[in-house]
Order: structure tokens, then C-alpha cells, then sequence
């Protein structure tokens, strides 16, 4: 049987994994602000002061072995401390100094005795710990608790009625989530540091002016690119592999000549296999670095290896999609149910395609165009139409968050993404690597193929 308070426990470290998970994901921030001294009111400039006060009260009662010998059992709702004055105790009201900030002093003070202790315990010499003359941080821990953002200009903090009006919160994007802060004095100037953590959107850049593109892998053109260029590459096993590899088949399987050779064969393997993996991080890096958004359709790569078996092989093909994942700016892989080579991409209307016809003949508009050119700029057009789908859940997902954490700043605007005209690029001068052959879509190709 599970008890409630098991129960509660559990819930409380499932919440924590979950955001230990999320900020795996997430970049750290710290965003620096200054409160504006000269916006306080006489009120507010005497609260922060007695703040810094009675955190220091507390610190020093805490550590105090005359008061304290039980320090891991205090009292964190304690309400009057013994201060020292001169040369006698008087007692001291906690009058502005909230609940939340004295457990984090309390805490921070066992933290500091528990370290104080193990350093003993590994033999250093230690003394114990010492009286603070003065404070000069308080832990805001709790975000919409200790202390909240309410805009770019504003913050609040819990058990202060003005609003502190500060400096550098225009940095203030809607992509941070703020966590916990820290109020610091410094001369009589108080700071807010905020660690802020970066929640991460699909399509973080502004999507105005990128540049698209995408690509159909084939069996007779390997790589068919939406700007009209095609590659074609093929890094078969060397010689020296294929001979190895006959010599092997002949030697006496386990035998001290059967491992060498084998040996030797490995090494060859491995230099195909770098070439082929370099050939393809090659592409990668050409798509990924000139253009911003890429698409793809998800295609059943290994019905094709049953199919074309080799052919296939020899390429690495599967590299690209995987890689592309990683590089580009934004990637798109469409569903690979959706018809980009059955459809028209000028009028939309589709027909059934035989996989040996090499030219799409449009039986609606007449339109003739190169099979996978027609299924690339298909792909734009889903494509495109994915990426607006993507721009709409990230501005209500911005918008959700803004909401939860409380904050008024303006989200970015939903925009529609209208992609941005692309000259064909000049083949000349154009060299991926010296395993890839580029050429130029054959357009007037079909019209070729017709006559
Ligand atoms: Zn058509």
C-alpha cells in the first residue's frame, strides 16, 4: 500500500526530473538589472534597507552557538531574533523579511556549517563560521512567489508594495523563463540578478528573407535539389578491397593467414566507408550552409534497398536526411504519405505515375517537367504550408508561456512565411567534392526525351 505522503514525494520528484529533463535542453541566462534608486519612494528605500538588516539579524543568530546548538532543527517560521547591541542582546522583530527568504538564509547558513564540517572531517583546520557585518545578497527563490516580473520595466518583489522600476530588462525576450533571482546590495545600490533559462521554438529566427530549399533522393538521379541542380555520386569498394576480399574467401577460415588478411580487408572497408560518409557531410554542408530552410520527404529508404540493393548502399543516402537533422537551420521532413510525385506542381492534379517514367506529363494542364524536379518544388509547396502550420503552434506556444510565467512582454507577430525568389545557381566554379557530379535539372531534357 501506498501512503499519501509517499505518494506526495513521488510527485514532487517526478516534477523535479521533469525539469532537471527540460533544462537539459535549455540554454542558462543571467540577466543583470539595476534597480532605478531615484524611482523609490521613502517607504520602499527603508523596507530594502531593513531587508538586507534583518537577513543579517537572522544569519548571525543562526550561527550563534550561544543561542543555537541544534542548528539542523530551527525554527523556520522564527519572528524575533537576539541581535547584539554593545555589550548585551536585545531582541529584534523580523518584520520585513519574508517567510521564503528566511529559509533560504537558514538554508544557506546550514550550508555553509555543513561544509565548514566536512572540511574538518578531512582533516584541514578549520575555525568556525564568522559574524557577518553585513549581508549583501537575498535569495529570491520562487519565481511569481519572492519575486515576479511584471514587464520590461517593472519587478516585484514579495513584501514590498511599490513596483521597483529597473534597468536592463529590455533585453527581456519572450523565450526566457525566468527561475530563481538575487537581490543585491551593493553601496546602498540594489541589483536584480535573474537566471533566466532559454526556451527553445521551432523556427527561432525570424522567418522573413530565409532561403528554402528541398530535395528527392532517386535511384537514377541520386539527389534532386529544388534550385534545379542535380548530384550524382557513387563511391564503390576499391580494387584492392574486391581483390582482398577474393583472396579471403579462398584462405582456411581461423587460420593465422585468414586474420591477417582480414585484417587488411577492414582497413580497406574502413576507408570506403570514410569516403562515403565524407561525400555525404559534404552535401550536408553545401544545402545546410547556403540555405536556412530545408525540406524533405520521408522515403522509404529501405524498400529501395530491396529493390536497388547496391546502388543504394554504395551511396550512404540514409546519412543525409540524418545529418541534415542536425545542420540545418530549420529541417522539414514531410509525411511520406502525402503525393509529391503523383501531383502537378503547377495546376495540383494527380495521376498515377509509373516508377519508369522519367518525365511527369501533367494530363490536366499539359505541364511536362522532370519527375523528381516536379516532386522537389511539391515539396516546397507542402512544405511551406507545414512551415505556417509550425509558425502559428509556436506563437500560441509563446503566448501560453508568457501567460504562465506571468509577463508582459509583446510576442513577436504571427507572420506568414512567403518564401524568398532563388536564381538557379551558376554550376561553374561549383565543386561539392571531387566524388560528386553536378549538374543542372534537365529541364529541356523531357522535351528531348518526347522527341
Ligand atoms: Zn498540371
Amino acid at each position: 500500500m501506498i501512503n499519501t505522503s509517499e505518494e506526495k514525494n513521488n510527485k514532487i520528484k517526478d516534477s523535479l526530473n521533469k525539469t532537471k529533463n527540460k533544462r537539459k535542453s535549455q540554454e542558462i541566462a543571467i540577466i543583470k538589472t539595476k534597480i532605478d534608486n531615484d524611482k523609490l519612494n521613502k517607504n520602499t528605500v527603508k523596507i530594502l534597507n531593513r531587508i538586507f538588516l534583518e537577513a543579517k539579524w537572522l544569519y548571525n543568530y543562526i550561527i550563534n552557538k550561544e543561542f543555537n546548538n541544534d542548528i539542523f532543527n530551527i525554527d523556520y517560521k522564527i519572528n524575533n531574533v537576539p541581535v547584539y547591541v554593545k555589550d548585551h542582546y536585545e531582541t529584534r522583530r523580523l518584520k520585513y523579511i519574508s517567510s521564503q527568504m528566511k529559509e533560504e538564509i537558514i538554508d544557506r547558513a546550514i550550508d555553509n556549517i555543513k561544509g565548514l564540517h566536512e572540511l574538518k572531517n578531512k582533516g584541514f583546520k578549520t575555525g568556525k563560521l564568522k559574524f557577518k557585518s553585513h549581508i549583501t545578497s537575498i535569495p529570491l527563490k520562487q519565481y511569481n512567489n519572492t519575486y515576479k516580473i511584471i514587464n520590461n520595466k517593472y519587478i516585484k518583489i514579495q513584501g514590498i508594495k511599490q513596483l521597483l522600476k529597473v534597468n536592463g530588462l529590455d533585453n527581456l525576450k519572450y523565450y526566457f523563463e525566468p527561475s530563481n533571482a538575487l537581490l543585491i546590495n551593493k553601496n546602498n545600490n540594489y541589483y536584480i540578478y535573474i537566471t533566466a533559462y532559454k526556451n527553445k521554438y521551432i523556427l527561432d529566427k525570424p522567418v522573413n528573407n530565409q532561403k528554402i530549399i528541398s530535395f528527392d533522393l532517386g535511384i537514377k538521379n541520386q539527389l534532386t535539389l529544388s534550385n534545379g541542380l542535380v548530384l550524382n555520386y557513387n563511391i564503390p569498394k576499391s580494387k584492392r578491397e574486391k581483390r582482398i576480399q577474393r583472396r579471403l574467401s579462398k584462405k582456411v577460415k581461423n587460420s593465422n593467414n585468414y586474420y591477417k588478411l582480414k585484417n587488411k580487408l577492414n582497413v580497406e572497408q574502413t576507408k570506403t566507408t570514410n569516403k562515403r560518409k565524407d561525400t555525404v557531410n559534404k552535401i550536408v554542408h553545401y544545402i545546410s550552409s547556403d540555405y536556412n530552410i530545408v525540406i524533405t520527404q520521408k522515403d522509404n529508404i529501405r524498400g529501395w534497398k530491396h529493390l536497388f540493393g547496391k546502388r543504394i548502399e554504395s551511396t550512404g543516402i540514409g546519412g543525409i536526411i540524418e545529418a541534415l537533422k542536425y545542420k540545418a537551420s530549420t529541417f522539414i521532413l514531410l509525411n511520406r504519405f502525402l503525393p509529391t510525385t503523383k501531383e502537378c506542381s503547377k495546376c495540383h492534379n494527380k495521376y498515377n505515375i509509373n516508377l519508369d517514367e522519367r518525365i511527369y506529363k501533367c494530363p490536366n494542364c499539359g505541364f511536362i517537367i522532370n519527375r523528381d524536379y516536379n516532386s522537389t518544388l511539391n515539396d516546397i509547396y507542402y512544405g511551406i504550408i507545414k512551415i505556417n502550420e509550425l509558425l502559428k503552434n509556436k506563437y500560441n506556444k509563446i503566448n501560453k508561456d508568457l501567460k504562465k510565467y506571468n509577463i508582459n512582454v509583446l510576442a513577436e507577430r504571427l507572420r506568414e512565411y512567403t518564401p524568398v525568389e532563388i536564381d538557379a545557381p551558376a554550376l561553374e566554379g561549383l565543386k561539392i567534392s571531387p566524388y560528386v557530379r553536378v549538374s543542372m535539372v534537365d529541364e529541356s531534357g523531357s522535351l528531348i526525351a518526347l522527341a
